[in-house]
C-alpha cells in the first residue's frame, strides 16, 4: 500500500486538495526536527452511518499536545471536528481512520527558528486491522523492550511526532526477534506501555493499569476504564513491574488503531490460560459494541458524519 497513491481528498489548510497535491516541500521543520502533533482517530459503521469515535476527546488532546511543545493550531477546535467530518464524507468513508496533525512549515531552519507557520492537515482512508485479524481472539506475542520510555517529561507523554523515533525503534526490535509488539518499561523498571497502545493486566478480577507518568493519555485507555467501571469492576491504575504481568491472569493492549487485543506471552513466558481470558474478552466485545453504536449508553462518544 502506497498511502500518497490514494484517490480522493485531504483536508489542508482550511480547504480540501486534491490527495496527490497534498504535499510539503523538502525543507519542512517538522521533518527534520520532528515538533509536531498528530492524533489516530477511527470512525465505525454504527446502526446510525459511520460514527467518529470520542471526536472530541481526540481533539481536545491534540490540542494539549501542541500547548506542550508551545505550537499555536490556527484553527479553532470545531473546524478540526468539521475537517475530520467532511473528510470522511466526501472520500465516501465507511470504517476509516483518520490522521490529523499540525506541523510546521518551511520559512526557518534550525532549532532557533522563530517564524514557522503551523499547517493542518486531516487525512481518512480504510485501515481495517492494525495487527493480523486472529490477534483479536488468539492474542499476540509481546518481547519487553530494551527500549526505555522517559519518566515525567510532558513532552514524551503527548501526542508529539518526535517521540515516535523511540516506539518505532521498539517495535523494530520487537519484530525482528519474532515478537508482535514491543512493551517498553520505563527508566525506573515499571511497564509503561506498548510502541502505541497502553497496557492492561488482570489479577484475581482486578483490572490495573500503569498510571501516566510514562505513557500516553490513551482514549481506549479511558473508554476500557470507564466500562470496566460501569459493568461494576474494580480498576487500579498503579505501578506495574514485570513480575506483576508474569504472574498476572491476563493482559492485553487498548489503542485506535490496535483496539483491544489480547497479549498470550511475554518474552516466550505464556500469561494466564495462553490466549485471551474472559475479562479481556467481556471488555474487549463491550468496546466493539460501544465503538459500533450497538450500547444506548455513552451516546456523546458519537460524531456521526451524515
Ligand atoms: N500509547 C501510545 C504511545 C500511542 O501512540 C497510542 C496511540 N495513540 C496509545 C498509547 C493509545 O492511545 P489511544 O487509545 O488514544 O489511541
Amino acid at each position: 500500500m502506497d498511502l500518497s497513491k490514494n484517490q480522493g481528498s485531504i483536508w489542508l489548510d482550511g480547504r480540501m486538495v486534491d490527495w496527490q497535491e497534498a504535499n510539503v516541500h523538502v525543507l519542512t521543520h517538522t521533518l527534520h526536527y520532528g515538533v509536531g502533533v498528530f492524533e489516530g482517530v477511527r470512525a465505525y459503521n454504527t446502526p446510525k452511518g459511520p460514527s467518529i469515535f470520542r471526536l472530541q476527546d481526540h481533539t481536545d488532546r491534540l490540542f494539549k499536545s501542541a500547548g506542550i511543545v508551545n505550537m499555536e493550531i490556527p484553527y479553532a477546535k470545531e473546524t478540526i471536528n468539521n475537517a475530520h467530518i467532511d473528510v470522511v464524507n466526501l472520500n465516501n468513508l465507511e470504517e476509516s481512520y483518520i490522521r490529523p496533525m499540525c506541523f510546521y512549515g518551511s520559512e526557518g531552519m534550525g532549532l532557533r527558528a522563530d517564524n514557522l507557520k503551523v499547517h493542518t492537515m486531516v487525512a481518512a482512508w480504510e485501515w481495517p486491522s492494525y495487527m493480523e485479524p486472529e490477534a483479536r481472539e488468539k492474542g499476540i506475542k509481546v518481547k519487553v523492550s530494551s527500549y526505555k520510555r522517559q519518566v515525567r517529561n510532558p513532552v514524551s507523554s503527548a501526542k508529539v511526532n518526535g517521540n515516535y523515533v523511540n516506539s518505532i525503534v521498539a517495535l523494530n526490535e520487537a519484530l525482528e526477534a519474532g515478537f508482535d509488539e514491543a512493551l517498553l518499561l520505563d527508566e525506573e523498571e515499571n511497564v509503561a506501555e506498548g510502541s502505541g497502545e497502553n497496557f492492561f493486566i488482570v489479577k484475581n478480577g482486578i483490572l490495573k493499569t500503569p498510571d501516566l507518568e510514562a505513557s500516553l493519555d490513551g482514549i481506549t485507555r479511558r473508554t476500557i476504564i470507564q466500562l470496566a467501571k460501569d459493568m461494576g469492576m474494580e480498576v487500579e491504575i498503579i505501578k506495574i513491574k514485570l513480575h506483576d504481568v508474569l504472574e498476572s491472569d491476563e493482559a492485553f493492549f487498548t489503542g485506535t488503531a490496535a483496539e483491544v487485543v489480547p497479549i498470550n506471552s511475554v518474552n516466550n513466558e505464556s500469561l494466564g490460560n495462553g490466549s485471551r481470558g474472559p475479562i479481556t474478552e467481556i471488555l474487549q466485545s463491550t468496546y466493539f459494541d460501544q465503538v459500533r453504536g450497538l450500547r444506548d449508553e455513552n451516546s456523546n462518544w458519537h460524531s456521526y458524519v451524515r
